[in-house]
This record gives C-alpha cells, structure tokens and sequence, in this order.
C-alpha cells in the first residue's frame, strides 16, 4: 500500500517537474518497491530527481487523504487533473484514487488523480519516507524509477549516511567538505603522476645510453636489445628509440617493458639505412 500510493504521488511529481509530456508506461508494485516506466527522452538529472524526490515527500508530510470513488467513465474523464491514457480500456463505471481531496468536488489540479482498482493507504503520512533509489533507460525514449518508501526508504538513507561519514573520516574533513577534499586529492594525484613520469624519463635515458654504450654491433649497426625497467610508458619509450637511432646513426632497437599487472609492451625500430638495405 506505501509503494503503490507513492506510486500515484510519484507519477504526479514528475509530470509536475520534468513535464506534461510524461506517460505512465508500466509499473511494478511490489512489497518491497515501485518501479516506474514513463515517456521522457533523456536521462533525468540528480537535480530533478531530487526534487521530485521532495514533492513526494512533501505530501507525505503534509498527510494528506486518499480517497476512491467509482464514477461514470464520461464522468470521471472530466476531472481535473485526471489524464486519460490514450489505447487504455477503462471500465465504466471506473474507480477514481484522489490524494489530497476526499470527494471528486474539492479536487484541484494539483491533485493525485487516477483510474486505479489497487490498494491504497488512507492518508499519504502512512508513506512515511520516499527514495528513490535508481533510474535507468529501459527503452528509447523510456525511463525507469525504482524507489522504496517506509523502512526501506529509512534503511537506504541512514546506510549513505554512513557511507559519508566512513569517507570524512578517512579523508579527516566534514561530511560537508569531501567534494572539495576529494578534488582535491584528485589534482595531486594528477601532479604527481606528471613528475612521476618526468622522473621515470629522466631514468630511462641513463639506462639507454648505458646500453647504447655496450651495444654490439653487426655489419656496421648497433643492436640494443633489452628490457626496460617497469614503470616506463609508450611515449617514453618511443623517445627512447628516437634518441638510440639519432645516437648510433645506423641501429636495431627492440625494447620491452611492463606498465602494469600482467601486461607487456615491446617496441622494434631500425633506422631508415637499414630498411633501405632490407
Ligand atoms: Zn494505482
């Protein structure tokens, strides 16, 4: 009964926040959730869903009434704020689920109207908390909300929580502060990894010109041959090679290395003397 008359309030809320356009296209209410599938041809902001998120809410807290009447089809159709969807059969007499009125003459266009046969609870405080907890694309030009109310919307708010204050404590700021702690743990780590690759260069050319120094040479042409010390990347190897061919004039070079866990990069040049003598 939470999830099904938040369902109700939910549809409401997001024609109100992201527009008129919105269709009720299936939904799935169950024990333990609301699942929500309408018309809406792009993904719907953290912004907006926050804030559909508090209109939801704030019927729950304003308690309002829940109310079914059966009325005439012909009826019914006229209500304010009632949406008719278009290649749906609906009985006649049809059942008429109001939030926030409890008869069909004190009705506004702010109202929760529809066509529902389901349960609903009979005051919308009953809800007690509304999450929405995902939206996906599950079709072109179709959105799905899946949100929890009662308990579970209470769990899923108090285990974020959590998860913030873990993180201000790991990172010893407010919860408050972690975006702008976190970016800026994010430009050092970008420093860093910039003078890390100024150093390893740095390295790698002395340990590139010790083995141009004890290189062998066949028929007139150093061949280096060797692997690198790990942590090198493929642009500082290729200045590596571009470095041993302007060094030795006349070479073959092969260089190996590892970037990583379980990878391996090798690199073969020759210089242009040597591939004009095939
Ligand atoms: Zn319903």
């Amino acid at each position: 009964m939470r999830n099904h008359t938040a369902t109700h309030l939910l549809n409401l809320a997001l024609r109100e926040v992201l527009g008129s356009h919105v269709e009720q296209k299936g939904s799935l209410v169950d024990e333990t959730k609301t699942r929500f599938d309408f018309s809406h041809d792009k993904p719907v902001t953290a912004e907006q869903l926050q804030e559909i998120e508090r209109r939801v809410n704030r019927q729950v807290v304003l308690d309002q009434p829940v109310a079914a009447v059966v009325l005439p089809l012909a009826q019914a159709q006229k209500l304010p704020g009632v949406r008719a969807m278009f290649g749906e059969k609906y009985p006649d007499p049809v059942r008429v689920v109001m939030v926030g009125a409890e008869s069909p003459d004190k009705l506004n266009h702010d109202n929760s109207v529809e066509f529902c046969g389901g349960t609903h609870l009979p005051r919308t405080g009953l809800i007690g908390y509304f999450k929405i907890s995902s939206q996906e694309g599950v079709a072109k030009g179709i959105r799905r909300i899946t949100a929890v109310t009662g308990k579970p919307a209470y769990d899923d708010v108090q285990t974020r929580s959590a998860i913030v204050d873990e993180l201000a404590a790991t990172f010893q700021c407010r919860p408050d502060e972690l975006q702008t702690r976190v970016g800026v743990l994010q430009d050092q780590v970008k420093a860093l990894q910039t003078q890390l690759k100024k150093a390893v260069g740095a390295a790698l050319t002395g340990v590139v010109d010790e083995l141009i120094a004890s290189a062998p040479e066949v028929g007139g042409a150093k061949v280096v041959v060797a692997k690198l010390p790990d942590g090198a990347s493929n642009e500082t190897v290729r200045t590596q090679i571009d470095r041993v061919k302007q060094k030795c004039g006349s070479a073959f070079v092969v260089f190996g290395w590892s970037e990583g866990e379980g990878n391996a990069s090798l690199i073969a040049a020759v210089t242009p003397d040597l591939v004009k003598k095939g």
